[in-house]
């Protein structure tokens, strides 16, 4: 099973097999072909770029015929473009120093960024028109294709207000974004961590990075000791990161008081169609299951042997990896195996895309983009970037991978271009979903009970990650909007209190909540995205459900997934889920995840006894 020796990180591109790398030339045979398009799709150089959009300015309401031929105009260019960027980006990706690639990927961004400044008059004209009449062009028969899209888009009316107040909020984005601007400098360049202290007394240098590194370790001393440095660090500018965060607060709530939302929460969801209730439904539910987490915790105790656990012992794998040093090919023909549950024409394409068709950019080379992605476009395969090594978590990022990239592949092949991309929220549920399969793969097929543990314990922490975490999260940032709402200041002794009652609470009776974890909120970017990551946390339990009820269930319940994969955007994010068979308005789905969370741990410690 050992990898082939000519894969070593450092070779150049060259030197690996063209068979190894992505189709890109499936796009465009080269780059001359790739700049006839730029120059017939882009007329690079003119003002504007796509005058036959500006003449549409002045007649596009006079009928619905008009109307669709902006539209189809608009969807034509924007899909043209797409395939060109999405040349760039990979090429871009392949050799991140590569001159020709650089310039092309900078040329393109120009040019889509001009194409939505010259397109940007329509949205705000559409929501502009009064209601009888933008009802009488959006329900007419001949825009009938667009309908849903012109419905989404239309939803915002009711929050839009007459056009001079809005060009004085537009005017207000800018300097709203100062306090996450900082929040990123601080974070990223000013603030510098001493170093930690290592078992042998070794000084180690701290960063972003080796905190995780260090945390993920045997060593208890040095864990402690990054631990601790990085949160101190973080507490010697607790006033400053709290006025920072309150700002970012009153932000969002400055938005809300314009355009009279109910509250920061519901603002916040109303553009991407999910309701409040998913929300508190997710946070309800993962509160019913918390002694889940409490019996992991009481567990990891007792694995690692240590009197009492701290918050610096959570991330250090109770298990050894099991050595898997696993081909490539090897690798594809396992997740093949593992999706059989999706049938066998899911199986055939999948299969295809990994091997022949050559989705997949496979190995590390010379100032290649580091990391794994899916990505591209209407008119392109959906492209898989790795840089495989073949390790268990290499395995799992391409199952991931190829998640995302039959969910493209299956939404291309049965929508219109309107409604091809699939929306955030639902975002992470095929990759999820197709993880799950090969986990639980490969738990069936393990030889040793040690293998066996090692992947449930894998499972357990990367669903402690995802799931409780992500939720503590968002119950964090619901609770200071909340206080923000209420006229309730924002000051550090407040932040750390919350968050010191919702480690206690999250954790249990055995897990000791070091003093030096109450300023943690200080330190998470996410808290300046505007309720994002409660997604992670819905992502992993749809997946779940959806993965017992597939496995669980027949060719209906089968069928029903399928269609969910290729519906893309043709229905709001929780419809789309509903017609795979789960609703996340309901606490059922995460509370099936939380359970399921539960039973991982019964079986772990079984194996463990
Ligand atoms: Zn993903």
């Amino acid at each position: 099973m050992a990898l082939s020796a000519s894969i070593h990180p450092t070779q150049q591109r060259s030197e690996i097999s063209s068979a190894n790398h992505w189709n890109v030339e499936a796009l465009y045979p080269s780059w001359e072909r790739w700049e006839e398009e730029l120059k017939e799709v882009g007329r690079e150089g003119k003002a504007p770029h796509w005058p036959e959009i500006a003449a549409l300015q002045h007649g596009w309401k006079e009928s619905p015929e008009h109307l669709k031929i902006l539209i189809d105009l608009y969807c034509a260019i924007d899909r043209k473009l797409s395939k060109l960027y999405t040349y760039a980006h990979l090429r871009h990706d392949e050799d991140v120093a590569e001159e020709t690639a650089k310039k092309a990927h900078s040329r393109i961004t120009t040019l889509l960024h001009d194409f939505s400044q010259e397109t940007s008059w329509i949205e705000p004209e559409l929501l502009a028109l009064p209601k009888e009449e933008l009802s009488a062009l959006i329900y007419s028969e001949e825009l009938k294709p667009y309908l849903f899209y012109l419905e989404k888009m239309v939803r915002m009316k009711k929050y839009t207000l007459p056009a001079a107040q809005e060009e004085l909020l537009a005017l207000a984005g800018k300097p709203l974004e100062a306090a996450s601007l900082a929040f990123g400098a601080f974070n990223n360049a000013d603030l510098k961590f001493p170093p930690a202290q290592d078992s042998q007394g070794v000084m180690r240098e701290l960063t972003h990075g080796k905190y995780l590194l260090y945390l993920r370790g045997s060593d208890r001393l040095l864990r402690e000791s990054a631990f601790k440095n990085l949160h101190r660090s973080f507490a010697a500018y607790e006033n400053t990161l709290c006025e920072l965060l309150s700002g970012q607060v009153q932000g969002h709530l400055l938005g809300v008081k314009a355009r009279k939302f109910s509250s920061c929460l519901q603002a916040a969801l109303f553009p991407h169609q999910i309701d409040p209730s998913v929300y508190t439904a997710l946070i309800e539910a993962v509160h019913a299951q918390l002694p889940a987490l409490h019996r992991y915790m009481r567990l990891r105790k007792k694995i690692m042997g240590i009197e009492q656990l701290h918050l610096y012992d959570l991330y250090v794998p109770l298990i050894k990896e099991v050595e898997m040093g696993m081909a490539y090919e090897e690798a594809t023909k396992l997740i093949v195996e593992s999706v059989a549950p999706l049938g066998k024409e899911y199986q055939r394409q999948l299969k295809q895309g990994l091997t022949e068709e050559r989705w997949v950019d496979r190995y590390e080379n010379a100032r290649k983009r580091s990391g794994a992605y899916s990505s591209g476009c209407y008119d392109s395969m959906p492209y898989i970037l790795m840089n495989y090594h073949g390790t268990f978590s290499d395995v799992m990022t391409l199952a991931h991978e190829a998640g995302h990239s039959m969910h493209s592949l299956l939404s291309r092949q049965h929508q219109p271009y309107h409604y091809s991309q699939y929306s955030i929220f639902v975002a992470e549920v095929a990759s999820t979903f197709n993880e799950e399969l090969l986990l639980r793969h490969l738990v069936s097929k393990a030889k040793t009970k040690e293998q066996k543990a090692f992947l449930i314990n894998q499972k357990l922490d990367d669903m402690r990650g995802t799931l409780l975490r992500q939720t503590l999260f968002a119950e964090f940032e619901l609770k200071i909007h909340q206080f923000a709402e209420q006229g309730i200041p924002l000051t550090p002794a407040l932040l750390k209190k919350e968050y010191k009652e919702l480690n206690a609470t999250y954790f249990g009776p055995d897990v000791c909540i070091d003093e030096e974890a109450d300023i943690e909120w200080a330190r998470i970017p996410h808290f300046y995205y505007n309720f994002y990551v409660y997604q992670y946390a819905t992502g992993i339990s749809a997946a779940h459900a959806l993965v017992d009820r597939v496995l669980n269930g027949g060719d209906r319940e089968r069928q029903d997934y399928l269609t969910f994969l290729s519906s893309g955007s043709s229905l709001y994010p929780i419809d789309v889920l509903k017609l795979a068979g789960v609703n996340m308005k309901e606490r059922k789905p995460v509370e099936a995840a939380m359970r399921h969370f539960g039973d991982l741990v019964s079986e772990l410690e079984t194996l463990l006894n």
